[in-house]
């Protein structure tokens, strides 16, 4: 039987980077896959059709995490259309990198609204059937920079803070009824996002990793698969840290 046989993974932002990994990898460990996408339909239905040729049952749905109208209405359609959700992935997210001098309340607002609330979205609407099965698996992407800090990033590392905090409440709130809740913080993985730093900045976080190279998806997607999976059963609340060895 593989990892996640007939599990039920929804997975937010996945049209490309790591979102689109973790979807091809718990797929390929025989999970049932809906995903979202927001502004990349193209690229959403090349997934779908991508994961559907390879036999997995899957479904792209465009939907804004921030909205939260649109993350409950986005939970009752996966249920009517896989009948639960046993694995929720909070993966969207954006960067709106700046100095504080520089910062506008724009760019401050769109990051806690697209990373942070979210997240609360997301949670706030599935847990409802997760409440109802007495099981499920939360797995939060936040990142090694919500824990350390980052420059230029004080909206983004703020943000990913709060998600910390928030899983280890989720995590405390829901353990009672089987529902787990874990973060994975990346380190430096090679996505769109990453590539619009330029030389001297990618330089400096390369110089930083142990283990001299940046991560990939799919990196990050192992970890998703074991937190989604049985084998992290007695996990609950934890931040694994997935970044070559930056943060140590
Ligand atoms: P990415 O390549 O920029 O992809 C972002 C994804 O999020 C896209 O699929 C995008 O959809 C989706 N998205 C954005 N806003 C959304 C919204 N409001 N509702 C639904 N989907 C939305 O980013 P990535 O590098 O894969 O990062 C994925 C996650 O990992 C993020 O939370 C990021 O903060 C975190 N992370 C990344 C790194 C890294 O080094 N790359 C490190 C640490 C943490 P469309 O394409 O349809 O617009």
């Amino acid at each position: 039987m593989k990892l996640l046989e007939n599990k039920v993974v929804l997975i937010t932002g996945a049209s490309r980077g790591i979102g689109k990994a973790i979807a091809q990898n718990l797929a390929a460990h025989g999970a049932h896959i809906a995903f979202t996408f927001l502004s990349r339909i193209e690229k959403g239905k090349a997934l779908e059709e991508e994961l559907s040729a390879a036999g997995t049952t899957v479904k792209g749905y465009q939907s804004d995490a921030s909205d939260f109208n649109a993350a409950d209405e986005l939970v009752t359609n996966v249920v009517a259309d896989f009948g639960k959700i046993d694995v929720l992935i909070n993966n969207a997210g954006i960067t709106r990198d700046t100095l504080i001098m520089r910062m506008t309340e724009e760019h401050w607002d769109d990051v806690m609204r697209i990373n942070l609330k979210s997240a609360f979205n997301l949670v706030k609407a599935a847990t409802k059937p997760m409440m109802r099965a007495r099981a499920g698996s939360i797995i939060n992407i936040t990142s090694v920079v919500g824990i350390m800090g980052n420059a230029g990033q004080a909206n983004y590392a703020a943000s990913k803070a709060g998600m910390i905090g928030f899983t280890k409440s989720v995590a405390k709130e829901l353990g009672s009824r089987n529902i787990r809740c874990n973060a994975i913080a990346p380190g430096f993985i090679e996505t769109e996002m990453t590539g619009e730093l330029n030389e001297d900045k990618l330089k400096e976080w390369m110089s930083g990793i142990p283990l001299k190279r940046a991560g990939s998806g799919e990196d990050i997607a192992n970890a998703c698969a074991y937190l989604g999976s049985d084998m992290a059963a007695y996990v609950t609340g934890q931040v694994l840290v997935v970044d070559g060895g930056m943060l140590m």
